[in-house]
């Protein structure tokens, strides 16, 4: 039955292992699971407690139990091989009836006068107690079902059973897995071993065992993050100094606006001010309510920067939402003499051209550009200001590749999803935070109704009215199921609904699987007033500035989470006008309807968001596949925060130290990182 030790190696293929063929092995690869160094990473989801024997007598309808005890008949049908195998097992305390379905080729396991262990849920009989399917192993052998079991995430095709059996196969292969803790830190903090770690979660014996084995785990796995993190800021911050940038120009731009500055506005200019004009590097988040108004901060500030001599560039997540800041931006510096430019993926080769030259020679001072602007061969002659808009729509990784363009950049990441405190901390380390609170002047707060499909007739009387104004209103379908086709149906239909009802006006479509260009084209034709009703997936979500747009329309408004809904509302309301936000759903339960009367009561973003905070508890909002992270196996940021702060002091305790990860109590887990955050980190360095 043992396999050879010294035939295993962590990279060897799944199939290696005995009993495991091309179909099973199969399974596992789909799920991921390709050599045995991934099997040893496949943990218990959680474990069983099998250590106490019940007695016959004592067993509870309906809780799991564990019994001993000697079979003393069996009665199976020979000739049937679907008929049930049924023993009689006893103890000192009682009888027990066992079944087992299709029990023909169960039934030479058992042998009459034999003690054997069971696991499974009680059930009864009559009076009878009897277990249905259970668990089960001969009292005392190997195989004995007793003691804590670990229960294993279901790989189609591959028991429960298997798995283990698998697991203890492995056994000897975790002394050739590398630790990639570093020795002294593991010294240091008192941190379990990798080995002794696997063991105790595969082989559980003590409660208190395993829980020391999963800290290490979550440990271990916040540090790689946090030290990938460093690695990658390693840079930055070895530069502390950036370059001093004077404001009086981001001053004189703002006493010339037609507006005056909001009070929100003025205090985080004041920070973005006090950054630029020292040789403190700027580091900083701005957050802001949609239409709060951080886009003209971003062009007093590089406005500023161009009065210097300096060039500054603001990326944002989509070619529209460049285009639509290149058109303000040249409106607004119109008369200053800096040329704003453009560059993103969709431009002719020639222009393109034009642009990365002019970017090389520091002929361009202001840029506004998509990722685009990440290509290698766009290389800044002075790069002094990094502005990112829609801040979290971006990955980790893009988001240094800008700040690397030049030499001591200052730092501005906008964004109008309130990130919480701690999230903030592990994705920019040090981060600053100014947030705008206030709405400019005059703005009328959005009048929110939520209403019943029945009275779909009432919202669109109201729709008929504010178009009849002039005004124009967005309709949006929710994403249905997982799949971009029933979503786009589902708007589709709607589309095709409203097109009738409201035939005398020009009605569009917009949604997730259409080529992007036929996507901008619609949206800039309703943003120019071609088109009077837009309806939509989420894909309108990201800055789109209509201040003509004054209805919105959120179907199936139950299927939104409350940050979305309010993005989606913001959409409107940009303008002097009253708008109308009309969530229809049918929804009734507690927590669509919460939502719904949030949405009425309120349109102020981060109270939103701590009302979301509570509904939805922390877990989704810190999903770390929405802000970009690696995936982690044991480490929920929800909850371990406590262990994030001490893996953070040691990263930056690691980096300090060791800042190219080359000491070779470090080299493990430098490629423990590496291969976390895939080859991205090489490029950032
Ligand atoms: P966001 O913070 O969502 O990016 P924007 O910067 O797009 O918001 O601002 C929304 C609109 O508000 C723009 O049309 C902008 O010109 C206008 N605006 C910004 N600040 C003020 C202000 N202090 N007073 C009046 N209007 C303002
Ligand atoms: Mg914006």
């Amino acid at each position: 039955m043992s396999t050879d030790v010294n035939a295993l190696n962590p990279t060897d293929r799944v199939s290696s292992i005995k009993g495991i063929g091309p179909q099973k092995e199969k399974s596992f690869n789909d799920a991921g699971i390709n050599t045995l160094e991934d099997l040893v990473y496949v943990f218990p989801r959680s474990y069983e407690d099998r250590r106490t024997l019940s007695d016959i007598s004592d067993m509870k309808v309906g809780s799991e139990v564990l019994i001993s005890g000697k079979v003393v008949s069996k009665r199976s049908n020979m000739f049937s091989r679907s008929a049930p195998l049924s023993l009689l097992v006893q103890d000192d305390s009682g009888v027990c009836e066992v079944v087992f379905f299709n029990g023909k080729f169960l039934d030479k396991l058992f042998d009459i006068g034999t003690y054997y262990t069971f696991f499974g849920k009680a059930s009864k009989n009559f009076d009878r107690n009897q277990l249905i399917h259970p668990q089960f192993a001969k009292t005392g052998s190997k195989d004995d079902v007793r003691g804590i079991v670990p229960v294993y995430p279901s790989i189609p095709g591959v028991s429960q059973k298997e798995i283990r059996r698998i697991e203890t196969e492995l056994k000897p292969l975790y002394e050739s897995i590398e630790d990639f803790i570093p020795k002294s830190l593991q010294e240091n903090i008192n941190l379990a071993s990798l080995q002794y770690s696997l063991e105790n979660l595969h082989f559980p014996t003590d409660g208190k065992k395993v829980l020391s084995a999963k800290y290490r785990m979550v440990f271990s796995e916040l540090l790689t993050l946090e030290t990938g993190l460093m690695y990658m800021r390693k840079g930055e911050s070895a530069l502390k100094e950036a370059v001093a940038l004077s404001c009086e120009m981001g001053d004189r731009f703002a006493s010339e606006l037609s507006f005056e500055l909001t009070e929100g506005q003025k205090l985080a200019w004041e920070d973005i001010k006090n950054d630029l004009e020292s040789r403190k590097k700027m580091n900083r988040l701005l957050q802001g309510d949609v239409g709060s108004g951080k886009t003209v901060i971003a062009e007093m500030a590089m406005i500023s920067a161009a009065s210097e001599g300096y060039q500054s560039v603001i990326m944002a997540p989509t070619e529209l939402l460049a285009k639509q800041h290149l058109e303000s931006f040249k409106k607004d510096f119109d008369g200053y003499g800096y040329r704003p430019e453009i560059l993103i993926s969709n431009m002719e080769k020639k222009e393109k051209k034009r642009v990365v030259d002019d970017l090389k020679s520091g002929e361009i001072k202001i840029l506004i550009a998509t990722h685009a602007v990440l290509q290698e061969n766009v290389i800044f002659k002075n790069l002094g200001l990094v502005i990112t808009d829609e801040q979290h729509r971006f990955g980790v990784n893009q988001r240094k590749n800008l700040s690397s363009k030049g030499e001591a950049v200052n730092v501005l990441v906008m964004t109008a999803t309130p990130i919480p405190r701690t999230l903030a901390v592990i994705l920019y380390g040090d981060l600053d935070v100014s947030q705008i609170r206030t709405m400019p002047k005059g703005r009328v707060p959005i009048k929110t109704g939520m209403v019943n499909s029945e009275d779909r007739d009432r919202v669109y009387a109201k729709v008929r009215e504010e178009l009849e104004k002039g005004r124009q209103a967005y309709v949006v379908a929710p994403l249905i199921g997982d799949s971009e086709r029933i979503d786009a149906n589902s708007a589709e239909s709607l589309y095709k609904e409203l097109a009738k009802e409201f035939g005398e006006y020009s009605v569009a479509l917009v949604h997730g699987s259409m080529k992007q260009e036929e996507k901008d084209e619609r949206m800039e034709a309703f943003a120019k007033g071609d088109i009077n009703i837009l309806v939509s997936t989420v894909v309108i979500e990201v800055g789109i500035n209509v201040p003509n747009a004054t209805v919105m329309v959120i179907e199936n408004a139950e299927r939104f989470g409350l940050a979305q809904l309010h993005q989606l509302r913001g959409r409107v309301g940009r303008g002097s006008d009253e708008s109308f936000c009309f969530l229809i759903t049918d929804a009734e339960n507690e927590v669509a309807v919460k939502r719904g009367e949030i949405m009425c009561q309120t349109t102020d973003g981060f109270e939103i968001a701590e009302e979301d905070l509570k509904i939805r508890g922390p877990g989704e909002i810190f999903g770390t596949r929405q802000h970009g992270l690696p995936q982690m196996i044991f480490a929920d940021l929800s909850r371990h925060g406590d262990v994030l702060e001490k893996a953070l002091e040691s990263a930056k305790r690691l980096i300090e130290d060791d800042p190219e990860l080359k000491d070779p109590d470090n080299v493990a887990l430098k490629r423990r990182v590496k291969s976390m955050f895939g080859e991205e980190i090489a490029l950032a360095l």
